[in-house]
């Protein structure tokens, strides 16, 4: 089962990626991820793509489609994954179909976690992450068991650089440019589904469930 999770910056991508791939028993693939480890890590990849998150940018297709041909491309990506986060480009999106396609495959399900721009600000002022294992929270909707601390590892959680207020307002016009087309792109394909993600986690979860089948 190959999934791709589209959405705003803040919709519940990763939130329910990290769900479908528990339940599915396939990876979860999040760029944001890669980058960030990458940036912990302090290689090369980590500090460019940082210039561009910081200012609420994408980093540019050609430092993002090859690290993710590569990782789809691992032994435990045979029976599918869960893409979050990419793509978030009509060129990223090509790349992927013609990547699959030179080995006789392609994508199984996009789906569209729909969230309206003025509920996002919101989400994302509240998310706080945990740096070392890619857990998310929130101070209201989802909060950490201890106040700060992560629930999984117990490393202090935080609010990430780009999710202050001005860097989401730039990161939600670069969605609507450069990545909401990609919903018609795949309505075209025949593979897009829509979820409401206002509803909370669990209900966002089972209408996923019942799209991908139990
Ligand atoms: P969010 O969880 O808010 O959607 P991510 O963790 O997915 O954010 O991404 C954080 C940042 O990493 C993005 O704002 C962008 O700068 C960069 N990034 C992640 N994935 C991609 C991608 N596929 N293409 C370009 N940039 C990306
Ligand atoms: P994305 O990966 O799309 O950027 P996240 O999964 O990180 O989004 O979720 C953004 C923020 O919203 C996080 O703080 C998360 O805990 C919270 N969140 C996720 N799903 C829901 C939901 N259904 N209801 C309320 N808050 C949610
Ligand atoms: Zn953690």
């Amino acid at each position: 089962m190959k999934i791709i999770m589209l959405g705003a910056p803040g919709a519940g991508k990763g939130t329910q990626a990290k769900m479908i791939a528990d339940k599915y028993h396939i990876p979860h693939i999040s760029t944001g991820d890669i980058f960030r480890a990458n940036l912990k890590a302090g290689t090369e990849l980590g500090m460019k793509a940082k210039e561009y998150m910081d200012q609420g940018l994408l980093v540019p297709d050609a430092l993002t489609c090859d690290l993710v041909m590569d990782r789809i491309g691992q032994d435990d990506c045979k029976d599918g994954f869960v893409l979050d986060g990419f793509p978030r480009t009509i060129p990223q999106a090509e790349a992927l179909d013609a990547a699959l396609s030179n080995i006789n495959q392609k994508m199984d399900y996009a789906i569209d976690v729909d969230v309206p721009d003025e509920n996002i600000v919101n989400r994302m002022s509240g998310r706080r992450a945990c740096l070392n294992c890619g857990a998310t929270y929130h101070i209201v909707s989802i909060p950490t068991k201890v106040e700060g601390v992560c629930d999984r590892c117990g490393n202090p959680v935080v609010l990430r650089d780009d999710d202050q207020p001005e860097t989401v307002q730039k990161r939600l016009a670069v969605y609507h440019e450069q990545t909401q087309p990609l919903i018609d792109y795949y309505k075209g394909q025949g593979i897009l589904n829509t979820v409401s993600g206002t509803q909370p986690m669990e209900d966002v979860f089972q209408a996923i469930v019942e799209i991908l089948g139990a």
